[in-house]
């Protein structure tokens, strides 16, 4: 019985990630975007597909439009902000035009926009759902940021307004276009080093500012588990190449003020077919951003894994070495270019809906002290 859930856990992952290596190849990753054509694109290979940012916070400030203007298959082409001093200052250091800003009330109005084809969303995370939903009826694409959302429900009403609207919905992992997290993904698949039998993860930092949305359950939805713990998550399920079977977590708190509606520190281990994981996330303190994968004949992993530089691999083989590439412009590129040959993002809805399911069942059984089963293959 166990055998043969674990073999259709595993069908189900390759199905949505087996485009994944497949992917990363046929898209030129290693060769900077190569596009090998569309007959859209072929009318118009130079057309560079217009973004517009959903929340011109930290991460978009800092990351994605500066990414935005390397990227070579897409363009930043607009804003939408709730803050005047902003969309000023924004119209002008990229120069756009007065038609392609928007505020949170006027965003439906994108619609007309012909100038904009993907609206990327980079909101606090219960925010996620509205504007993703919002995006798809005005006929945009969308690019969401990770969590996808803060409950599976959010997750399937956002994947269905995408689908009723035929328009492509991406999460954004960064780290699945990220050269040396795609070399262990092809080790755990071609079993370079034995098939693999145990995987530690973690991912967190120490959290600052008491006042911040990333505190607040309402806006984030949880507390480090939302949102960097699941990149250790994510690196267990593309390693392990499968879903987990059974998961038990453990919450800790040592400051019941600042972490009054969020988690502080959980770790968790789960089963996915013969893999044990070990993983861990937190807003306690420094230092914990890595994964290690063990085989049965040798090992590999990376630390830091999740930053957005300096990713360092080793092996029992040896290191593990690679360019530093920038991920946000790899997963525009990647996303645009699915947009340009209506192509299957390699981090589809699903990708995301998939691991709040897990996450749901983590919170579930930090609360309960039980093992849990998650929702998805039921
Ligand atoms: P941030 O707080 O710096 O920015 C959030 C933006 O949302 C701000 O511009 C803020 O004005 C706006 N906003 C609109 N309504 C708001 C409200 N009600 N409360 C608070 N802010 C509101 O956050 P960020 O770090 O840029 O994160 C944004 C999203 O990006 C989150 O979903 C986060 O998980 C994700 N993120 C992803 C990565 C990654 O590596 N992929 C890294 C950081 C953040």
């Amino acid at each position: 019985m166990k055998d043969k859930k674990s073999l259709s856990n595993r069908r189900a992952f390759i199905k949505t990630t087996g485009k994944l290596s497949a992917g990363a190849m046929t898209t030129g990753l290693f060769a900077g975007g190569l596009f090998t054509g569309s007959p859209a694109l072929a009318r118009e290979p130079e057309k560079k597909l217009g973004v517009a940012l959903v929340g011109l916070g930290n991460l978009s400030t800092k990351q994605i439009a500066p990414a935005l203007q390397k990227t070579a298959h897409c363009r930043l082409a607009g804003i939408v902000s709730g803050t005047p001093e902003k969309r000023k200052k924004w119209a002008s250091q990229y120069d756009l035009p007065e038609s392609s800003i928007y505020d949170y009330e006027s965003f439906d109005k994108i619609a007309d926009n012909d100038d904009i084809d993907i609206v990327y969303i980079v909101l606090p995370n219960s925010m996620h759902a509205e504007y993703t939903i919002r995006a798809a009826k005005a006929g945009k694409h969308v690019f969401c940021e990770k969590p996808m959302a803060t409950s599976s429900e959010d997750c399937r009403k956002m994947i269905n307004a995408c689908r009723d609207a035929q328009r492509k919905l991406g999460i954004g992992y960064r780290c699945q276009f990220e050269p040396h997290h795609l070399e262990c993904m092809k080790f755990a698949a071609e079993k370079n080093f034995g098939p693999l039998r145990h995987i530690t993860a973690g991912f967190g930092f120490k959290i600052g500012n008491p006042k911040q949305w990333r505190l607040n359950k309402e806006l984030a939805g949880g507390g480090p588990l939302m949102d960097v713990g699941v990149y250790a998550l994510q690196a267990c399920r593309y390693l392990a190449g499968g879903e987990p079977e059974s998961i038990s977590a453990i919450e800790i708190k040592t400051d019941p003020v600042k972490f009054a509606e969020v988690e502080e520190t959980l770790n968790w281990s789960m089963q996915i077919g013969d893999v044990s994981c070990s993983c861990q996330t937190s807003y306690a303190y420094n230092g914990i951003n890595q994964f290690h994968a063990y085989g049965t004949k040798g090992h590999f992993g990376l630390a830091p894994a999740f930053s957005y530089k300096g990713i360092k691999g080793t092996s029992s083989s040896g290191p593990i070495k690679f360019p530093q590439v920038d991920h946000f412009q790899m997963e525009l590129d990647d996303f645009a270019q699915c947009v340009k040959n209506d192509s299957p993002t390699r981090v589809p809805g699903e990708e995301g809906l998939r691991d709040m399911l897990v996450l749901e069942a983590i919170y579930e059984s930090a609360a309960t002290g039980k093992t849990i089963t998650p929702a998805a293959f039921q």
